[in-house]
């Protein structure tokens, strides 16, 4: 269950660093960044999520061993350049405004990259050509650097807050 939890914060990276990008505006929150959360944890929740939904509510129990052959093949899906470039293209030509926040999902893969080291969580990048991929280190392994990327998407966070008041600021005195 600490594994699931722990899994879904890979996805966090990429659904929140994307609004990063995705702001142009000056409200705190907008659509974008909702829909970029959304699709930053869609290549997870789409694969590992839907097993261990299905693993919690029959209470099968089969945790982190049971993963069946059919969710790898979603996840390998999910984040392989071709199964990326179909869904964000599709996704993309359904609504073009999507665009911005659709770069959550390479953020996504971007992050996914270097903490997923060698076995069966590596990034298959190349999928279905090849399952290899660059061996980076596992995150669940490597705690510094676990806080190192929070820290890190912490401080990003803080920025964009940051410039977004600072930048409210003329126009408010201008209101006046
Ligand atoms: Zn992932």
């Amino acid at each position: 269950m600490i594994g699931a939890v722990l899994c879904s914060r890979t996805g966090l990276p990429g659904g929140r660093r994307g609004p990063v990008d995705a702001r142009g505006r000056r409200k705190l929150l907008d659509w974008t960044f909702w829909a970029a959360f959304a699709i930053g944890v869609f290549p997870d929740l789409a694969s590992l999520g839907i097993y261990f939904a299905y693993d919690w509510i029959t209470g099968s129990g089969g945790g982190w061993r049971g993963i069946p052959e059919g969710i790898f093949t979603l996840y390998r899906m999910t984040h392989s350049l071709l199964g990326m470039g179909i869904g964000v293209a599709a996704l993309w030509w359904w609504k073009p405004r999507l665009l911005l926040p659709l770069m959550a999902w390479p953020v996504h893969i971007l992050c996914d990259v270097p903490t997923h080291g060698a076995g069966r969580f590596v990034t298959p990048l190349f999928w279905p050509v090849t399952l290899k991929g660059f061996h980076g280190w596992n995150w669940w392994e490597v705690p510094g650097l676990f806080a190192a990327i929070w820290i890190s998407i912490g401080l990003l966070w803080l920025t964009v807050l940051g410039m977004r008041l600072s930048w409210r600021g003329p126009k408010a005195k201008a209101a006046e």
